[in-house]
């Protein structure tokens, strides 16, 4: 079973679970790929919806089981990954399956499937503004916020090995130049 995927990544604080979430209810033969980790749920977060929340010892378990298409430790002691039964689970559904992974996963995922992805690079304004983002998001701690923006400055360096790279200033525009590239992807 194969079909197409398109990969969003970005550094933390950029919008792409903003621009994720509005493509979804936008085309409905998308469907979003819920990759385990091994952080604890935030907010609203359900387990098997937003994630696949696992303990540290079960991540590196299924690690050893060769159940990831591809993880990373993405923060210090955090990892995330895709599973090879969510890929399978969209594509026997006919769906296009659209993630949402961190930029080494993102630049993993084209490798490993080239022609069938489409890699997104969604780049915020600044540094700055990505800042701004993350503390109006109230979601984390300083410290965190900290790690990610201290990471951004690398991760933005990765923007040339994606296929497209969108700026989120106005989310509005940033929302139709993605859908445009999707619909393009998608008919092609
Ligand atoms: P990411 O998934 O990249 O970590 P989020 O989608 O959670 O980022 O967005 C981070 C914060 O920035 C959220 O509070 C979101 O509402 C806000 N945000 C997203 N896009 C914009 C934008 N274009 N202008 C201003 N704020 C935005
Ligand atoms: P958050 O903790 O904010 O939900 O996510 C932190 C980072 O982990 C984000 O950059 C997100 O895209 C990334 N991430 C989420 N799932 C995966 C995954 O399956 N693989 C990889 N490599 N990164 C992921």
């Amino acid at each position: 079973m194969t079909g197409k995927l398109i990969i969003f990544s970005a550094p933390s604080g950029s919008g792409k679970t903003t621009i994720v979430r509005q493509l979804l209810s936008r085309l409905p033969q998308l469907e979003f790929s819920i990759s385990a980790t091994s952080r604890q749920p935030r907010g609203t977060e359900q387990n098997g919806v937003d994630y696949f929340f696992l303990s540290q010892e079960e991540f590196h378990e299924r690690v050893s089981a060769g159940e990831f298409v591809e993880w990373e430790e993405v923060y210090n002691g955090t990892c995330y990954g895709t599973l090879r039964s969510e890929i399978e689970r969209i594509w026997q559904k006919g769906n296009t399956i659209i993630f949402d992974v961190d930029v080494m996963g993102g630049i993993n995922l084209k490798r490993i499937f080239g022609e069938q992805a489409c890699s997104i690079f969604i780049m915020p304004p600044s540094i700055q503004e990505l800042e701004k983002r993350l503390i109006g998001r109230a979601t984390d701690a300083p410290e965190v916020i900290a790690k990610r923006v201290a990471k951004a400055e690398f991760e933005l360096s990765k923007s040339t090995e994606f296929d497209h790279v969108v700026i989120n200033d106005d989310l509005t525009v940033a929302v139709e130049q993605t859908h445009n590239i999707i619909q393009n992807f998608i008919k092609g």
